[in-house]
């Protein structure tokens, strides 16, 4: 008889959960920072969750900025939007690594097809376009917020060059978590050099007019980007996992909180 793997669920799984699902709410609700969040006894019913869990979410969103504690009042909405931005350290907890991966992945796929089509499509005047591009990145190179905005220009101007406006808005769409991804793996300057080179066998893969040879030089550029920010995303939760845990056990000792009798069974 086989052993099943019962192996017990991790706290921060549930934590994630419930972080993810209060951006969720956040956004679907469209709330403006500022707006009034529902209370914890609320949010407990409605998540199903107990209150160690809740607080333990609250306490990484509020962390990053999504939501804001006063203490005695309530929580409301933060400035999320440029938090994410300026602690990129803190967004792969935010959206979790699960939704990096798809993120990664529907990246790689519609942006090779967009590539190969560029490189079938693209006219004289795109290709001057992408080359001015990449003309950017190479005179940002010592700068990783310009060399940013100018590796997300290079890329849209591929995509724009494939003339299919459908796959161009798949692209846009994951265009905000990329430009952070592109920042978190450009900060040190190793990355940005091996970046011109990746961009510059595609440029010439798209003056050639070499749809496969562009379909594979977009393609190895993504996979060395893509597990460059798997990598650090993952040393990211290690560290922070660790600091929140020293954290909590830090505040659990200074609150001294007698266990709350809401806590239900989740693990
Ligand atoms: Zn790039």
């Amino acid at each position: 008889m086989t052993e099943l793997p019962l192996t017990p669920i991790p706290r921060s799984t549930i934590t994630d959960q419930i972080v993810e699902r209060i951006t969720a709410f956040i956004l679907d609700e469209r709330l403006r920072p500022g707006d009034k969040l529902p209370s914890e006894r609320e949010l407990m019913v409605r998540l199903g969750v107990g209150r160690s869990s809740l607080r333990e979410a609250i306490k990484t969103l509020s962390a990053i900025g999504i939501v804001v504690v006063q203490i005695g009042d309530g929580m409301y909405v933060g400035s999320g939007q440029s938090a994410i931005l300026t602690k990129p350290l803190s967004w792969g907890l935010l959206i979790g690594e699960h939704t990096v991966r798809e993120v990664v992945e529907a990246r790689f796929l519609v942006e090779t097809e967009l590539c190969a089509l560029a490189a079938e499509r693209a006219t004289d005047e795109d290709l001057a376009g992408i080359s001015a591009r990449l003309d950017a990145m190479r005179a940002g190179r010592d700068d990783a917020e310009a060399f940013t905005q100018a590796d997300q220009d290079f890329h849209l101007a591929i995509a724009a060059a494939a003339r299919n406006g459908v796959l161009y808005h798949v692209l846009d769409m994951l265009r905000h978590i990329v430009r952070v991804w592109m920042f978190k793996t450009f900060i040190d300057d190793p990355v940005r050099h091996t970046g011109i080179i990746d961009h510059e066998r595609i440029e010439a893969a798209l003056q050639a007019h070499d749809p496969d040879e562009a379909r594979a030089a977009m393609g190895d550029h993504l996979s060395t980007a893509g597990n460059k920010l798997l990598n650090l995303l993952a040393e990211l939760a290690a560290t922070e996992a660790a600091e929140a845990a020293l954290a909590a056990a830090v505040l659990g000792e200074m609150e001294k909180e007698p266990p709350a009798l809401t806590e239900v069974s989740v693990p």
